[in-house]
């Protein structure tokens, strides 16, 4: 098979950030401060100014950083249950199960992808202690303001799966800042990356210690082996650091390169039969996917096939099933409790969206879309 004409994501690295990484990783290598020195000090304080937070701590991945934020979060709740959307990422349901806490799935509002007050009402139970958003594309949820209100009245904490959400923002307020703490990934397909990586973003002093405790071995003292919790390895090196702080430099760029694309994406899918795009719009988002959701009938194995017939690889699913229907889960979630959640997952597909896309790309996903949207007319309902 020939190579893709358009490829759903590609890292983004510019000569002069290629020369700066290279710079800091000699530096690095020259002095011997290969962990948790300057450089992962500056990224931290970077990112806080970036997201207005008042706390960032570097983790080793996005994954570290929902454990070590949710190991900080329980406290004397260890045990208590945490509602996760029933469409997200392996990790979102995982790392409360690795923290020692309990999960149950809720369902989600079909025009965000995410609970809104509705679906965790009726989820929560007497064991709830915290809730788990996922800004599922990068989009916010409107109802997001709602939610945090809400876990407030009932005294939960708000946890902000921030994976997909770097830039993203509701009312001016950047993702991440609107609960008790947000994590973020900097995994190499994320919107930035530091090829691997996390932060913890936190208001909260008290938090912003415990996960820096739960980060590194339980040390309250970085470089001294008195351990007091028991905490984990999930240190960022300088040398991924380095390499995270030149793609925060370009976030501001790449959002707007990426709120271009998608807006040439909205525009094309106008009118087209067979598909919808979720939440059109809705801006400023980081546009980490692109999600389009398929009427009822659209094979979407099928679609992916005609589509990379025509050069183009559509990206991964957010998510491809529910998170129940995982192996390492069976059985653990009770079935039928997230209908909309596991027609979502189902029946959407994710176009190719990256800062080194043209607007010439675009069309050509949209022709793509369009020309295997036809071939599947004999299976779609007539419209009337
Ligand atoms: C990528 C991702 C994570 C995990 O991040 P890693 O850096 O790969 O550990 C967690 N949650 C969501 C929603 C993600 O997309």
């Amino acid at each position: 098979m020939t190579d893709p004409r358009v490829v759903p994501v590609k890292p983004d690295f510019s000569a002069e950030d290629i020369a700066e990484v290279l710079a800091a990783v000699r530096t690095g290598l020259e002095t011997g401060q290969l962990t948790q020195g300057a450089q992962v000090e500056a990224f931290e304080r970077e990112m806080a100014a970036y997201t207005g937070a008042r706390h960032a701590v570097a983790v080793a991945s996005g994954t570290a950083a929902l454990v070590c934020g949710l190991r900080a979060l329980a406290g004397e709740t260890a045990g208590g249950e945490v509602l996760v959307p029933a469409n997200s990422f392996y990790s979102t349901a995982a790392a409360p199960l690795l923290a020692g806490l309990r999960v149950r799935l809720t369902d989600v509002d079909a025009a965000t992808l995410a609970p809104g007050v509705r679906e965790l009402e009726q989820a929560v139970t007497d064991a709830t202690t915290g809730v788990l958003i996922v800004h599922m594309g990068g989009i916010v949820t409107p109802d997001l303001e709602d939610i945090a209100d809400w876990c407030a009245r009932r005294g939960l904490w708000l946890f902000e799966d921030c994976a997909h959400a770097h830039g993203s923002r509701l009312d001016g307020r950047h993702a991440g800042t609107f609960g008790a703490a947000g994590a973020f990934s900097f995994f190499a397909t994320k919107v930035i990356t530091s090829a691997e990586g996390g932060m913890v973003t936190t208001d909260d002093d008290g938090l912003a210690r415990l996960v820096r405790l739960y980060r590194n071995l339980g040390k309250p003292e970085p470089w001294r082996s008195i351990h007091t919790v028991l905490g984990e390895n999930a240190r960022m090196s300088e040398l991924h650091a380095a390499v995270g702080r030149t793609q925060l430099r370009r976030l501001d760029e790449f959002l707007a390169v990426r709120d271009r694309l998608a807006r040439r994406y909205t525009d094309g899918l106008a009118g087209m039969r067979g598909v919808r795009p979720l939440l059109p719009g809705h801006s400023p988002a980081s546009w980490y996917k692109y999600v389009v959701v398929l009427d009822p009938g659209v094979d979407r194995q099928r679609l992916r096939e005609r589509m990379r017939d025509a050069g183009v690889q559509l990206g991964g699913e957010i998510y491809e099933m529910p998170l129940d229907a995982q192996p390492v889960f069976e059985g653990r979630f009770p079935p039928g409790e997230h209908p909309v959640a596991a027609d979502l997952c189902a029946r959407h597909i994710c176009l190719p969206l990256h800062t080194r896309m043209s607007d010439d790309d675009t069309d050509t996903v949209l022709r793509a879309l369009d020309k295997a949207l036809a071939e599947e007319d004999v299976t779609l309902p007539p419209r009337h």
